[in-house]
């Protein structure tokens, strides 16, 4: 089987060559002509010297997942449906907005985590990931928006690992793909525009924190653990007091992450900026995601709950109205409910935004991306591997 150079982040690929003798920097050379130009092909590489490209021809491919259905919303927004084997497919979103353009991008197969409330969820769990699927997303997404990365045309400004799946629960992949997202040699993204979103999983935020420090937005959800067991269970594993003490030290460590500052059209909240940002890391607060669950989650008594619950944490609120999907048992907030909600938290000094939602006509809002995943992990084997990693 040949290999799939997008399976590599530059140290890697630097590695691999080695290993076969030959010379580690042109690892950068073939990072910067795979992800900078988006060539596939070895021939398409003219300055590798004829002697390499004829070494690797045969070993090697680069190669995304293949694309299914590709559909544009009236809003903007575009969707892939990306093959990836045995029947099952993932979604990766490009969000178009006008100084930027997000693409939310998938980590798993199917989710194993079961929150209520989320379509990937109720799907159950296939598999992770490879890097190069995941990476993949991106690199397809610069080719088929017209990307020239050398000449400044940059469609994809900003990467959020929200599509299906739970990045932290497959750690390995998802770090090598983000290295790739920061390296210069790859998209050259700042740590403040690639955001993980994460449903709680502690000790991996650790992991993160020391790996790869990007932006952290906490699928949060609930004010309390008894609600938050119910809708999003991995908080019986991990509840509330354990996964702020974990926000809190991912802001600390985060302090002394390397950055480069050229987010001035992307600035941090007004009053966070002062308050908190300090020199050199990639955000200083951390994002908690709200979904907003009509009747459940979603009185000003709970944002009440909230503001008391983060205390002095610097973070800031995005409220998601729920996105639903048949026989899902939620009901979105109304739309004045969740403008009170904010309230609550805006008049309690904290930043918090009401998601757009983007591209209804195509399911393509993030969190709620279709189609059946043929669910092979039967329920008690996937939790054991977080019982075991417990400590
Ligand atoms: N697994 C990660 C990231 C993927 S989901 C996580 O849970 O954080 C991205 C966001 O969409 C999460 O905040 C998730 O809770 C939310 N989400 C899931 N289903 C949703 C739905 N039906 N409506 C609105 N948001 C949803
Ligand atoms: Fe998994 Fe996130 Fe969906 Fe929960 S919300 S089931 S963690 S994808």
């Amino acid at each position: 089987m040949p290999v799939n150079l997008l399976d590599f982040d530059t140290a890697g690929l630097a590695a691999w060559l080695e290993s076969r003798g030959e010379k580690p920097y042109r690892a950068r050379q073939l990072m910067r002509w795979i992800h900078r130009a988006g060539v596939s092909e070895l021939d398409g590489m003219t300055d590798l010297p004829k002697s390499l490209r004829a070494a690797l021809a045969g070993e090697v491919v680069v190669t995304a997942p293949a694309v299914t259905r590709d559909s544009v919303a009236a809003d903007g927004t575009r969707k892939w449906l990306l093959s990836v084997g045995t029947g099952n497919g993932i979604e990766t979103v490009f969000i178009p907005e006008t100084a930027r353009g997000t693409l939310c991008v998938s980590s798993q197969v199917g989710c194993a985590l079961e929150c209520a409330f989320c379509s990937t969820g109720r799907q159950g769990f296939n598999r992770n990931l490879t890097a190069g699927e995941i990476i993949g997303q991106l690199w397809w997404a610069n080719r088929a928006l017209g990307a020239d990365l050398a000449a400044g045309k940059r469609p994809v400004t900003n990467v959020v690992m929200m599509g299906m799946g739970e990045p932290l629960a497959n750690f390995d992949n998802v770090v090598t793909a983000m290295r790739v997202m920061l390296d210069d040699h790859g998209y050259g993204l700042s740590r403040r525009r690639v955001t993980l979103s994460t449903s709680g999983m502690v000790p991996w935020m650790d992991r993160l924190r020391e790996a790869c420090p990007v932006s952290l937005a906490v699928s949060l959800h609930a004010p309390n653990d008894e609600l938050r067991d119910r809708l999003v269970p991995i908080n019986r594993k991990w509840p509330l007091r354990e996964l702020l003490a974990a926000c809190r030290r991912y802001i600390d460590g985060a302090a002394s992450a390397p950055d480069r500052a050229d987010d001035e059209d992307d600035p941090v909240p007004t009053g966070v900026a002062a308050k908190w940002q300090r020199a050199g890391s990639p955000r200083d607060f951390v994002t908690f995601e709200y979904v907003m669950l009509r009747g459940v989650n979603d009185t000003p008594s709970h944002a009440r709950e909230l503001v008391d619950l983060v205390g002095d944490l610097p973070c800031k609120f995005n409220l998601i109205p729920f996105n639903p999907f048949p026989d899902s048992g939620f009901e979105r907030s109304r739309a004045e409910t969740i403008v009170e909600f904010q309230g609550e938290l805006l008049s309690a000094g904290f930043v918090a935004t009401v998601r757009k939602t983007r591209g209804d006509d195509i399911d393509g809002a993030c969190g709620q991306l279709a189609g059946q995943v043929l669910d092979r992990t039967r329920r008690r084997e996937r939790h054991e591997p977080l019982e075991d990693t417990r400590a």
